[in-house]
């Protein structure tokens, strides 16, 4: 069979521009398409999008303290429609950046829904390509449970183009999304209700900085309800909503805004025509080098489901290239030590393994602690705590896990994150010299490991 395309990457996201950048960029024939925006989730209604809400919603505390610096400020005022225009005047700057990426690099770019006919051929609005190799990269979708009313609840999709602030706002979920959102609408002055279904949110994060994070959320006024599992929404007359629990408690809101999850994206992709494997999650099953079950396709990124965020779509991406086109540089990705923040107010930064995770792998465990009121803090109101947490090896003096929320605290995270890949040990980190004054010099200043 006579191929058009080395690879023909499914989906212009985090991952699949990568792959196809790199594998042009080692002489390969590329083709990508893309169906609705140039730069994928992250770009468009994730990553980027998200943190310049994050940013907006800080002004809020940063006008309250300024005045213990000896500012006056008139009344502030907060204009959604302005923050909106601004954030999609810089989207749409970011999307033409990533279509000179891919053409510049060579790269055949083909704007429409792409459809696999078998296991050689892809088919983007009537033409069809006969690539060598498929990648999948299609990423991810908000997932909302089938309740009554559901219907009447908006996802992060729609909450980056919503005409107004809503005066009171229904957080569902207790991940990322749901806490990083119900931080964007509590600072940007909406009244915010977090609802999530368990008795603590972020499960999987460190359980002394969730707690940490929930006794900050609380003290800035947000309202979290823990053990609140929406049973069904409805609407009133006079628009508002009505979020009634399976114990039979109501709140009541002008928007109820869900986070509970997202699925593989795999709408209309032809996957009925491959024989490309799904986990029992839905997500596409592959193998160490991406690889699905269909041998001319792979997979990365979201669409997959292992580890959901850009980064390592990107590095995913990278190592589909290598591997396909230069196999002497490729090295599987090593998805330990993967640092990650979650961009609430205040951010928690994170490396490593938490203290359960230490020890329920057998690490006999030394905990340092350090929780302090920040200096920026000490001439203003605000009482809030910043918490840095290790975990260490107390046989091998390695550090295992690093956690932090705080200010900045992704920022910080990722130098630490360096730090533990180059496998410190805690005298590694007490011999580094701080940086004064500052709230990371506390990582390397922590002598007494915690009772
Ligand atoms: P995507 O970026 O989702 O790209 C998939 C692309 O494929 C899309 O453009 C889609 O339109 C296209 N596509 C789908 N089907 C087809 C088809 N059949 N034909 C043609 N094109 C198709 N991660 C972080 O690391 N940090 C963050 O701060 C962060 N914040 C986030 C905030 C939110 C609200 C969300 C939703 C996600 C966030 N993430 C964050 C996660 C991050 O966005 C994803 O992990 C990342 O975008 C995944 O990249 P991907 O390439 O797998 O897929
Ligand atoms: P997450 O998987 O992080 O969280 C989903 C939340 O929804 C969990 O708290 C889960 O509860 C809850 N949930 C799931 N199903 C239901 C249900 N039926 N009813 C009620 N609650 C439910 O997903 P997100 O949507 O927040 O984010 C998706 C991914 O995107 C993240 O995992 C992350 O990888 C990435 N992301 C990264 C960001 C960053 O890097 N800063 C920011 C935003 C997203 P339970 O704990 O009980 O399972």
């Amino acid at each position: 069979m006579a191929f058009d395309f080395d690879l023909f990457v499914i989906g212009a996201g985090s991952g699949g521009v990568r792959a196809a950048r790199f594998a042009a960029g080692f002489g390969a024939r590329v083709a990508v398409a893309e169906s609705r925006y140039l730069g994928g989730t992250c770009v468009n209604v994730g990553c980027v999008p998200k943190k310049l809400l994050v940013y907006g919603a800080h002004y809020h505390e940063d006008f309250e303290q300024a005045s213990g610096f000896g500012w006056s400020l008139g009344e502030a005022r907060f204009d959604w429609p302005t923050l909106i225009a601004n954030k999609n005047r810089e989207i749409h700057r970011l999307n033409g950046i990533y279509r000179n990426l891919l053409v510049n690099s060579g790269v055949s770019l083909l704007e429409g829904h792409a459809r696999i006919l078998d296991a050689h051929t892809v088919e983007v609005a009537g033409q069809r390509s006969t690539p060598a190799n498929i990648l999948i990269a299609t990423g991810g979708w908000p997932q909302v449970p089938e309740i009554p009313g559901k219907e009447h609840a908006i996802t992060s999709n729609e909450a980056f183009f919503l005409e107004r602030l809503p005066k009171r706002v229904i957080v569902v979920g207790g991940g990322y999304i749901a806490v990083e959102f119900a931080s964007i609408f509590q600072g940007l002055g909406a009244q915010t209700t977090l609802l999530y279904r368990r008795d603590l949110f972020l499960r999987g994060f460190d359980r002394g900085v969730r707690e940490h994070l929930r006794d900050e959320l609380t003290k800035k006024g947000m309202d979290l309800q823990f053990n609140a599992d929406v049973a069904r929404i409805d609407k009133q007359s006079d628009g508002s909503l009505l979020a009634t629990l399976k114990d039979g408690r109501v709140f009541e809101a002008d928007c109820v805004f869900y986070a509970t999850g997202r699925r593989a994206m795999l709408d209309n992709l032809g996957l009925e025509n491959v024989s490309v494997a799904l986990d029992d999650n839905g997500f596409i099953r592959v193998d160490e080098a991406y690889r699905t079950s269909e041998p001319s396709i792979r997979a990365i990124g979201d669409v997959i489901g292992r580890v959901p965020l850009t980064p390592v779509a990107l590095a995913e991406g990278m190592a589909v290239a290598r591997h396909l086109f230069r196999p002497e540089e490729y090295r599987p990705l090593d998805y330990k030590l993967i640092p990650t923040a979650v961009f609430s107010l205040p951010n928690i930064g994170t490396v490593g393994l938490t203290e359960d995770e230490a020890r329920a792998a057998g690490h006999k465990v030394k905990l340092f602690e350090s929780r302090f009121r920040a200096l920026k803090l000490t001439l203003t109101e605000s009482q809030e705590k910043t918490l840095m947490k290790l975990v260490v090896d107390a046989e091998t003096d390695k550090v295992l896990g690093c956690h932090m929320v705080g200010p900045e605290a992704g920022e910080i995270l990722q130098g630490i994150a360096i730090a533990l890949r180059a496998g410190a040990t805690k005298r590694v980190f007490d011999e580094t010299i701080g940086i004064h004054p500052t709230a990371a010099e506390e990582f390397v200043t922590m002598r007494s490991p915690v009772a």
